[in-house]
């Protein structure tokens, strides 16, 4: 590879977030060029990425997947190293040659692959909130005594990274930052009939109005679980107590955050509802590269509209700020019971009305401990993995 470029490697390559980050490398060979690309199962679509962006290495989570891999890329004479396992995954995370990490896993899995990239001293593009959700005290422990610079893709805090002044240190009071106002679109279900909601399917719930994304994501923005879980991140990413973190319902999707300062001033970043942007932005931080997306159009938009968002509608909003409140363990609780509820949804096994009372009892039923170590975060996800799905099975009868 060229000297001068920056190489990056893509956790969760074959998604959603991986599909966007490949789009803006791809518009820029003479800057960016990929180290490995990483996928749980989708063999196919990673060859095809791989013949492409040509990756020194691409990991696999089965011996059989990387094995069937390999022989795809032997026979179209691609000379990339196929690797499975989740050592792999932390081995290309921490590569002495990557300079950049995109961590877009979904879920928990992309925690321990996240945290290696940290700890080797990594920019880290995280769009994985669930890592940062889950370990939050020490993953940033992890970024600030590595030297690591972590820089958020979630177009929330993408943008409210934005809106912050340049040298803003987290957690710092001097700057007159008041609030942050975190916008949402209050995804599909925002006018429906609470009596409805239980016989919401899957495929409604996967229907966002604004944004193209993955299942699990899909119908977090459903629940409003994803605004819980970005209250989270964005106290973690930028030191900010939950009750000055204030959830917005903007349905179109435009203004991507705002910050509020104790001069009366609202700082927002607008943009369309395109992942290019925050991806473009973490990637070439602190210049700017073209990232494919059109540009705004508020003529066409032509009105920008606001709502306080309703906790009855939306329990699982109320449960995150509840577990961040709790701290130590309670987040990776909250987050392991809302991944087993929304797979259980996505199975046709848990209604959707469902899906926030799982939560709640998996809540109530682990008992507060601090989140010391990453053996303890782990063991609470274990755990509360094996409640909520025993609370999903209660449901069931
Ligand atoms: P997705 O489901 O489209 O893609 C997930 C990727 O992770 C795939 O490459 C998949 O192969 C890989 N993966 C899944 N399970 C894995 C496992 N157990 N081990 C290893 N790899 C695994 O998801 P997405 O929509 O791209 O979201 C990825 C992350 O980015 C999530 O944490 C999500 O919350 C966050 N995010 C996404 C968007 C969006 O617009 N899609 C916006 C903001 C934040
Ligand atoms: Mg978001």
């Amino acid at each position: 590879m060229t000297q001068g470029k920056k190489l990056i490697t893509v956790l969760g390559a074959t998604g959603s977030i991986g599909v966007s980050t490949l789009d803006v490398v791809g518009r820029h060979p003479e800057r960016y060029g990929v180290f490995a690309l990483t996928a749980h199962r989708q063999v196919d679509k990673l060859f095809a990425q791989c013949r492409h962006h040509r990756p020194a290495y691409a990991v696999l989570d089965l011996p059989e997947d990387a094995a069937r891999l390999q022989g795809l890329l032997d026979e179209a004479g691609c000379c990339t190293e196929v690797l499975s396992g989740s050592a792999a995954l932390a081995a290309v995370a921490s590569a002495p040659e990557v300079d950049m990490v995109m961590a877009a896993i979904v879920g928990a899995a992309g925690l321990v692959p996240a945290l290696a990239a940290a700890k080797a001293g990594k920019r880290i593009l995280l769009a994985n909130k669930e890592a940062l959700v889950m370990s939050g005290a020490l993953f940033v422990q992890e970024v600030v005594a590595n030297g690591a610079t972590l820089l958020p893709i979630d177009s929330e805090h993408n943008a409210i990274f934005q809106a912050l002044p340049a040298d803003f240190r987290r957690g710092d009071e001097g700057y007159g930052v008041t609030r942050i106002l975190l916008t949402a679109s209050g995804g599909p279900f925002r006018r429906k009939p609470l009596e409805e909601l239980s016989a919401v399917t899957p495929e409604m719930a996967c229907a966002h109005p604004n944004w193209v994304m993955g299942r699990k994501i899909s119908v977090d923005s459903a629940t409003m679980m994803n605004k819980g879980l970005e209250v989270i991140e964005a106290h973690w990413l930028f030191g900010v107590p939950a009750e000055r973190i204030e959830v917005v319902i903007h349905p179109q999707s435009v203004i991507h955050s705002m910050v509020a300062y104790v001069d009366g001033s609202v700082i927002a970043q607008l943009g369309n509802p395109d992942m290019r942007t925050p991806i473009a932005h973490a990637m070439a931080y602190p210049e700017r590269v073209d990232s494919g997306v059109q540009p705004l159009d508020l003529f066409a938009i032509g009105q920008l509209d606001f709502e306080r968002p309703d906790f009855q509608r939306f329990p699982c909003l109320a449960h995150a700020y509840r577990a961040l409140e709790a701290g130590g363990i309670a987040p990776a609780v909250l987050n392991a019971a809302n991944e087993v509820a929304v797979a259980s949804f996505l199975d046709g096994k848990l209604g959707f009305d469902r899906i926030a009372g799982v939560i709640a009892a998996t809540l109530d039923a682990v008992e507060s401990q601090a989140a010391n170590s990453l053996e303890i975060v782990l063991e609470a996800d274990q755990r509360a993995r094996r409640l909520a799905s025993g609370f999903v099975m209660q449901s069931l009868n």
